[in-house]
């Protein structure tokens, strides 16, 4: 089968060992930084070589195939080693896809992914079809499919991910929405972004589909310079389709490959417009899959959402408390204040990724009453909203903003901790983020 490296091991770089081993290649795992503990064991176990805090070329140049794992920028000198020496470079969709008959539903975007993405295999699963979640979220990919034979896989993929695909092919594939991110592994340049997301449909054929959001101009600017060969099924909020997913008299309509359904919108367990974007991208995955309108109804009614996008929290003294840490740019806020239909006080701030807040003016006009700003360095948050807002306060510990917000809020307002910034000057991750701020609400 030849040599396998894989650089990195994480989640996604021990599962593709563990398939690799599986399929009869030769693997060697390679990390620069430490590999855990438990990642280590597992590799012992399997027999699979591996090292840890070096990169020792010459176990690594000699490969017939590399799996990259997506947090290594290709800019790495011994990446480029490799890709000059015409070693291919590929992720872990790519490697693992190889090994795998299932239907592939492939979810991508700016935001949305998680949630997307748990809603379709939720509304697949309660069908009772054989079906596995993977991809940038929970369990690796690759040791799924090393261990289970399912018919269909819903995998979350990261712009990173389809950077290293070169058959990947998913028979459905969604874009619920491309604003600028990770810019510094693009070059700055937006396009290379965009470019990248839309490589979800590069392989596709006239027999699979591409669900996207019809309202994102973004989107629709590239589709009309870069034609797809998929078939098209746009969702849109704001304007009536002749096929694909749309409001109308507050009910959720869709129309696709002769079928129909129509639901109500307030029967939706999640809030928030984007919500029903990602509801009407994940129930027409779920009927071209063919699951009964029954199972969708009941679905996206008993689907309670994720930990950390606009989770409930509680309700204190008539004040309601919203743990919305996983937004980490301005786009997912904006969904985050349009959403909420109380006067808001809001908690923000972190890390921020070259921010332009302007997007943001009307509805933190119209609804904010406080902002406590939570980060290191605030001066951008402070300017942008100081003229704005009445109320700008700088805190410098969750315990602390959570307790200057409850002193502010009033009955009826909201509590919502949605930074628009990443998270890293105070907080090891988003989650650790929003445990803080849960806690700190329990405590009050
Ligand atoms: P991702 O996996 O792409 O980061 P998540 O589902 O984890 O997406 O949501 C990230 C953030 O974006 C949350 O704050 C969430 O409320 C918000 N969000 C979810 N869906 C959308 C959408 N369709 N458009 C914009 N923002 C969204």
């Amino acid at each position: 089968m030849g040599r396998l490296v894989i650089l990195g091991g994480g989640e996604s770089g021990v599962g593709t060992a563990i398939l690799g081993k599986k399929e009869g290649f030769e693997v060697f795992v390679s990390d620069k930084g430490e590999i855990k503990d438990k990642y280590k064991k597992v590799l012992e176990h399997f027999e699979i070589e591996w090292e840890s805090g070096k990169h020792t070329e010459s176990k690594i140049l000699n490969a017939d195939v590399v799996m990259k794992s997506p947090g290594i920028p290709d800019k790495v000198p011994l990446v480029k080693l490799l890709l000059e020496k015409g070693v291919p470079v590929i992720s872990e969709i790519e490697f693992a896809s190889q090994y795998t008959g299932a239907n592939l539903i492939g979810i991508t975007g700016s935001n949305g992914k998680t949630t997307t993405t748990m809603l379709t295999y939720h509304l697949l699963k309660n069908e009772g079809l054989h079906v596995g979640m993977a991809g940038n979220i929970g369990d690796s990919y690759a040791k799924m499919v090393s261990e289970e034979d399912y018919d269909h896989y819903v995998l979350e993929i990261s712009s990173f991910q389809l950077d290293g695909i070169v058959d990947f092919k998913p028979h459905i594939a969604m874009i619920t929405n491309i604003t600028p991110d990770h810019l510094d592994r693009y070059e700055y340049k937006f396009e290379n972004y965009i470019a990248s997301k839309f490589r979800i449909a590069m392989n596709q054929d006239e027999n699979d589909y591409l669900i996207y959001d019809a309202d994102d101009e973004v989107i629709l600017d590239w589709l009309k310079k870069h034609p797809v060969r998929s078939k098209l099924l746009p969702f849109s909020v704001k304007r009536k389709l002749d096929e694909g997913a749309w409001l109308e008299n507050k009910k959720i309509k869709m129309k696709l490959e002769h079928k129909t359904l129509e639901m109500n919108e307030d029967i939706l367990a999640l809030e928030g417009q984007h919500n029903v974007k990602n509801t009407m991208a994940a129930s027409m995955a779920a009927m071209l899959v063919k699951v009964r309108k029954e199972t969708i109804r009941q679905s996206i009614q008993s689907f309670q959402g994720v930990p950390h996008r606009l989770e409930k929290v509680l309700k204190i003294n008539h004040v309601e408390y919203i743990n919305d840490s996983k937004a980490t740019n301005v786009n997912a806020t904006f969904y985050a204040l349009d959403g909420i239909k109380r006067p808001i006080v809001w908690i923000a701030g972190g890390v921020d990724k070259g921010n332009d807040y302007s997007e943001l003016m009307p509805l933190v006009r119209e609804k904010v009453k406080a902002v406590v700003c939570l980060g290191v360095d605030n001066s951008k948050l402070k300017d942008a909203f100081g003229n704005v807002i009445d109320l700008v306060v700088e805190t410098f510990s969750m315990e602390e903003a959570v307790k200057v917000a409850y002193k502010i809020a009033e009955r009826g307002d909201a509590v919502l901790l949605s930074p628009a910034c990443a998270s890293f000057d105070l907080f090891s991750n988003y989650e650790d983020r929003g445990d803080q701020f849960k806690n700190a609400v329990k405590k009050l």
